[in-house]
């Protein structure tokens, strides 16, 4: 990327985050959390998807699917709320709650930004956005992994959980709920079935010992 695009999408990013962070009177404090969320989670995430960049990918499986998602997902969790926080377009859908209860959503957010941080620490160089199967591909069953198969999608249920504590309107605060309940619906099987096919009976064998969001007990 030239400079001068890397200095206008950062210009741009300001500005909007600016706005956002302005308005915070009007859309309330919560809006402010949400905005606290959203910018750490690309530094957590930059890291590792710049390392795995170097991966070379064996196996891909429901590429155009994937996309789609991954489209329906950022339209959700980042598009709708930052168009609705900056300009207000979709406050006739907006809903009152009492105000304290925007603290709920700090209890979803903080051990969901953890979860976010830990399971990508923890899967390394086997993380990947979409879908895939490196040259060399490790199965994880240590760390978080240990007992949750998928601490990540736990990290951001939790995440999209606090957004309606966050955002009292019915479309940008539960458009994060909608598309990444999709994902995560339409994506498992296809996870699972594709490190199955892997790793055979030692996925097997994790998946007896483990659970999907959070530990078997
Ligand atoms: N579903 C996991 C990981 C999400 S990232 C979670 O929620 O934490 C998706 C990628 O992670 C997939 O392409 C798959 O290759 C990889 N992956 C998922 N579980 C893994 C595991 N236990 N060990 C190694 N790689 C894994």
């Amino acid at each position: 990327m030239n400079m001068l695009k890397l200095v206008g999408i950062g210009l741009l990013f300001a500005t909007i985050v600016g706005i956002v962070a302005w308005r915070w009177q009007i859309n309330g404090w919560g809006s402010l959390v949400w905005l606290g969320m959203v910018f750490v989670m690309p530094i957590i995430r930059t890291p590792h998807e710049k390392r795995n960049k170097d991966n070379t990918i064996i196996e891909k499986p429901e590429a155009g699917k994937e996309k789609t998602l991954l489209s329906m997902v950022a339209i959700g969790n980042s598009l709708l709320p930052v168009v609705h926080l900056a300009t207000g377009a979709l406050s006739f859908a907006n809903y009152t709650l009492p105000h304290g209860i925007t603290a709920i959503g700090c209890a979803f957010a903080i051990p969901g930004l953890y979860l976010f941080w830990r399971s990508h620490a923890d899967l390394g160089r086997n993380w990947s956005v979409t879908l895939e199967v490196r040259e060399d591909h490790k199965l994880v069953t240590s760390g978080i992994y240990k007992s949750i198969r998928h601490p990540m999608y736990s990290a951001i249920w939790l995440i999209s959980l606090a957004v309606p504590f966050l955002i009292h309107n019915w479309i940008a605060g539960l458009s994060a709920v909608v598309t990444f309940g999709l994902l995560y619906f339409i994506r498992v099987p296809h996870e699972e079935q594709m490190m199955r096919q892997q790793f055979g009976k030692d996925y097997d064998d994790y998946c007896a010992r483990s659970g999907r969001l959070w530990p078997k007990f």
